[in-house]
C-alpha cells in the first residue's frame, strides 16, 4: 500500500480538524481583543478581572470537554490543550485558570465523580464556578503523598484538618477539589479525594502570595479548622485519592507545556514584530543576519515544543500511553519559554526590559513552568523511570 494512502497515513500532528481550526479562531480572536488591552493592569494589580473570567464561561473555554448533557462544550483534550496554548500566547496567568479548571477539576471529576455528583457540578462548572485543585501543602510539594491534611469520620460528614498552599485560583473558586489522608498509618493509600464547596462550614482561603509572574492567577493558602465535608462529597473511593491526584497531574502537564509552548510563540511574535520595524544603521533589525538566525532558533524551538505537546495530547485522547511524552513535553516546554522570552527581550534591546513591552512579563511568567505540577527535577525523575524500565 502507498505511504500516501489516506486510510493509512496518519494526520500530520499540526493539521487541524476543520473544528479545531475554528475553534482556535474564535480562542485567538477573544485572547487578543479582550484579554491583551488588560494584560499590564492586571499583571500590576495581581488580580483577574471579573468580566473576562465570565466571558471565558459563556465562550465555553471553563467547561470544553464537559459533555452537553451537562451544560459543556462536548469537546475533548486536545481541544483543551489549543485553547489554553491560544491564551497563554497573549496572558499565561489568564491561560493557567484556564488550564486547571479544564485538565485538573473538571478532568478529575469526569473521570472519577458518580453520575449525582456530575449531575450537581458539572453544569456548575461550566457556567458560573471556577474550580481549585488542592494537592500541595507547606511540608509536601514534590514529595505530594506525604501530606499532612487530616479527614476523620463524623457520622454524615468528614472533619477536615489541616492547610494547603500554592492553591492556583483559590481567590476566585466556588469549588475545591481537595487531597486529604483518612488513615495515616497506610501511608499514601490513606489519601482521599474530597469536593469542598467555598462556603463549607470550618473552610477559609488564607494568604493569596505575591509572585514574581503569572501575577493575574490567583495562587493562595486554604484552612480547614474543623471544615466539614458531607460523606456524598468524596469523590472516587477512599483510599483511592492519591490515583486520582496521579493521574490527573500526568494530563495536567500536557497543559503546562501547551501553557508554555503558547507563551514561547507569544515571546517570538512580539520578537518578529519588533525585528521588522526597529532600524539601526539604516535598516531595520530583521535585515541583520544576527538577528535573523536568532529568530530562526526562536522558531525552531517552539515548533519543537509544539509538536511534543501536540502528540502528547493526541496519545492522551487515543487512549494510548503518553506519561513519558507529558513530563518530556512539559520539562522541554519550560525550558524552551523561558530560553524564547529571555531571547525576545535581547532582541528587542533596551525597551524589552522595561514593562512598556510585554515580553518583560512572558519572562517572569515562563519561570512557573517548571516549578509546578511536578518541578523539571521530578519530571527528569518520571522519565528516567520510564527509560530504565524498557525491556
Ligand atoms: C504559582 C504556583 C501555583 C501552584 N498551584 C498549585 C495548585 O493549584 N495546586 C497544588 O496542589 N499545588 C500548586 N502549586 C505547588 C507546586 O506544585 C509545588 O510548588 C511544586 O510541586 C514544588 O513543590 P515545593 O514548592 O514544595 O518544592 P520542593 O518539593 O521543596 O522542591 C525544591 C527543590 O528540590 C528539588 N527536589 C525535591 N525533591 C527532589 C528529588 N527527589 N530529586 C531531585 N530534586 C528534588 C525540586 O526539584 C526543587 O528544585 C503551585 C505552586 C506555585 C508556585
Amino acid at each position: 500500500m502507498l505511504a500516501t494512502d489516506a486510510r493509512v497515513t496518519p494526520s500530520p500532528l499540526t493539521q487541524l480538524s476543520e473544528e479545531e481550526r475554528m475553534f482556535q479562531a474564535t480562542v485567538r480572536k477573544f485572547a487578543r481583543e479582550r484579554i491583551a488591552p488588560h494584560v499590564r493592569s492586571m499583571d500590576e494589580a495581581g488580580v483577574f478581572r471579573k468580566d473576562i473570567l465570565r466571558e471565558c464561561f459563556e465562550l465555553g473555554l471553563m467547561g470544553i470537554d464537559i459533555p452537553e448533557e451537562y451544560g459543556g462544550q462536548g469537546g475533548y483534550f486536545f481541544q483543551s490543550i489549543l485553547a489554553i496554548e491560544e491564551i497563554a500566547r497573549v496572558d499565561p496567568s489568564a491561560a493557567v485558570i484556564i488550564d486547571v479548571q479544564n485538565t485538573l477539576f473538571n478532568n478529575a471529576i469526569l473521570r472519577w465523580a458518580n453520575e449525582e455528583q456530575k449531575r450537581k457540578y458539572l453544569p456548575r462548572l461550566s457556567k458560573d464556578t471556577v474550580a481549585s485543585y488542592a494537592l500541595s501543602e507547606a511540608g509536601s510539594g514534590s514529595d505530594a503523598f506525604a501530606l499532612s491534611t487530616r479527614a476523620v469520620d463524623a457520622g454524615a460528614h468528614y472533619k477536615l484538618n489541616g492547610r494547603k498552599l500554592w492553591i492556583t485560583n483559590a481567590a476566585e473558586s466556588g469549588l475545591f477539589l481537595l487531597f486529604a489522608n483518612v488513615n495515616p498509618e497506610a501511608g499514601y493509600k490513606g489519601i482521599t479525594a474530597f469536593l469542598i464547596e467555598r462556603d463549607s462550614p470550618g473552610f477559609q482561603i488564607g494568604k493569596k502570595e505575591d509572585k514574581l509572574g503569572i501575577r493575574a492567577s490567583s495562587t493562595c493558602e486554604l484552612i480547614l479548622d474543623d471544615c466539614l465535608v458531607p460523606k456524598a462529597n468524596v469523590i472516587g473511593e477512599i483510599g483511592k485519592g492519591y490515583k486520582i491526584a496521579i493521574e490527573t497531574l500526568n494530563e495536567g502537564r500536557i497543559g503546562i507545556g501547551a501553557q508554555m509552548a503558547g507563551l514561547a510563540q507569544g515571546a517570538l511574535d512580539h520578537a518578529l514584530a519588533y525585528a521588522k520595524q526597529r532600524k539601526q544603521f539604516g535598516k531595520t533589525i530583521a535585515e541583520f543576519q544576527g538577528v535573523q538566525f536568532d529568530l530562526a532558533e526562536m522558531a525552531v524551538e517552539v515548533e519543537a515544543t509544539r509538536l511534543m505537546v501536540y502528540n502528547a495530547a493526541r496519545l492522551r485522547d487515543a487512549g494510548l500511553p503518553f506519561i513519558t511524552e507529558a513530563a518530556m513535553c512539559k520539562y522541554f516546554a519550560s525550558q524552551v519559554a523561558e530560553r524564547t522570552a529571555s531571547r525576545a527581550i535581547e532582541v528587542l534591546g533596551g525597551v524589552g526590559f522595561t514593562k512598556d513591552y510585554p515580553v518583560e512579563k512572558l519572562f517572569r511568567d515562563s519561570k512557573i513552568g517548571r516549578i509546578y505540577e511536578g518541578t523539571s527535577n521530578m519530571q527528569r525523575v518520571t522519565i528516567a523511570k520510564q527509560w530504565l524500565d524498557r525491556k
